[in-house]
């Protein structure tokens, strides 16, 4: 029986998971479904947002459907979802970025660099530890590699070489896998890279890069589709594997029914290639496209539809 862990937590989490939810269970009815509530609401309630159980319990699942947690900016508060990525190994996050026009998938470092937690506060100085090991590295770099090949495109690796020298390593390990790999790569200064990617998104096929520069880059990158409302996400490691939409908890419009549901039901579709069902994940994209033909969009991407409105159209489609 494939299990299906199901995170909302915070925020719109709240809102665009149960659309996804409702997309899933309708293609895989006999999926079993199992709730696991954690992030700040939790934090708030209990005093503690993600217990050890709770981690125990999302290894159980075949995916985790994840919305997203508010991080509140405290320093004894631990990010939620980047405690998940670590203790589930997921090392790489998958964010595609396409439209008829181009198709990019970003390849993000998951579990290091400057995200590696290691860090000191002191009155007069505070560190962050920015982690960048062979490990780490080379297994990013070949699933880039893997995903270029399968593409038939070119890997682009994105890093700051020119001053940080722990991007020196990153790039040097990226390259030489590349052409052990036989792949055809090139390499950019992430800054560049950020504005070239807007400029050109046709150039682009993968970009593979550490975790802080992959963060924002993916988030510049969803400009080009109309917004964070659009961009999903996968969170894969050898055993474990997590899908949610790219945006956060969007405190400021959570609870009013008009946060667009379509990244979270488009990782519904990335965790649906992942679990080998390759038809549902077609037809969950289909579909989206085919509401959206309908005129029938969210606020954000100029329209009226709900939250929910958008979902009972959605599931109409799919139906
Ligand atoms: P955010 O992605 O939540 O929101 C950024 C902007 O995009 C906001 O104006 C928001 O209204 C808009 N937006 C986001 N998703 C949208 C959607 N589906 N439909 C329409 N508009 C949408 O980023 P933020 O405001 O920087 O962060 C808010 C909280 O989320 C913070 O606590 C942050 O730590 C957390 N966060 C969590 C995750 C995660 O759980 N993976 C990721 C990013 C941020």
């Amino acid at each position: 029986m494939t299990r299906i862990a199901i995170v909302e937590g915070d925020g719109i989490g709240r809102e665009v998971i149960p659309v996804a939810r409702r997309v899933l269970e309708l293609l895989h009815p006999e999926y079993e479904y199992f709730d696991v509530d954690v992030g700040y609401g939790r934090w708030e309630r209990t005093g503690c947002p993600c217990t050890d159980p709770d981690i125990a319990e999302l290894k159980t699942a075949d995916a985790i459907l994840f919305g997203a947690v508010t991080t509140p900016p405290m320093k004894d508060y631990q990010s939620v979802v980047l405690r998940i990525r670590k203790a589930l190994d997921l090392y790489a996050n998958l964010r595609p970025v396409k439209n008829d026009r181009f198709d990019i998938m970003i390849v993000r470092e998951n579990t290091e660099g400057l995200y590696s937690g290691i860090e000191e506060l002191t009155p007069d100085r505070a560190t962050t530890l920015r982690i960048v090991s062979r490990k780490g590295s080379e297994r990013i770099a070949r699933k880039a590699i893997d995903l270029a090949r399968q593409r038939n495109g070119l890997l682009t690796i994105g890093h700051k070489a020119n001053v940080i020298k722990s991007d020196v390593f990153f790039r040097d390990i990226c390259l030489a896998e590349a052409k052990s790999a036989g792949v055809p790569c090139n390499d950019k200064f992430i800054d560049a890279l950020s504005l070239d990617i807007l400029q050109f998104p046709e150039k682009y096929s993968v970009v593979v890069t550490t975790n802080m520069f992959g963060d924002i880059l993916s988030d510049v990158a969803a400009y080009l589709v109309g917004g964070l409302g659009l961009v999903p996400s996968a969170n894969i490691g050898d055993r474990f594997a997590l899908f949610e939409p790219v945006h956060g908890s969007a405190p400021d419009i959570a609870g009013k029914n008009i946060a667009n549901p379509i990244a979270a039901v488009r990782s519904v579709s990335m965790l649906l290639d992942y679990l080998g069902d390759s038809p549902g994940a077609m037809a969950v994209e289909t579909s989206v496209r085919h509401v959206l033909r309908q005129g029938i969009c969210t606020r954000d991407m100029g329209g009226i539809a709900g939250t929910r409105e958008f979902g009972d159209a959605l599931v109409q489609v799919l139906r």
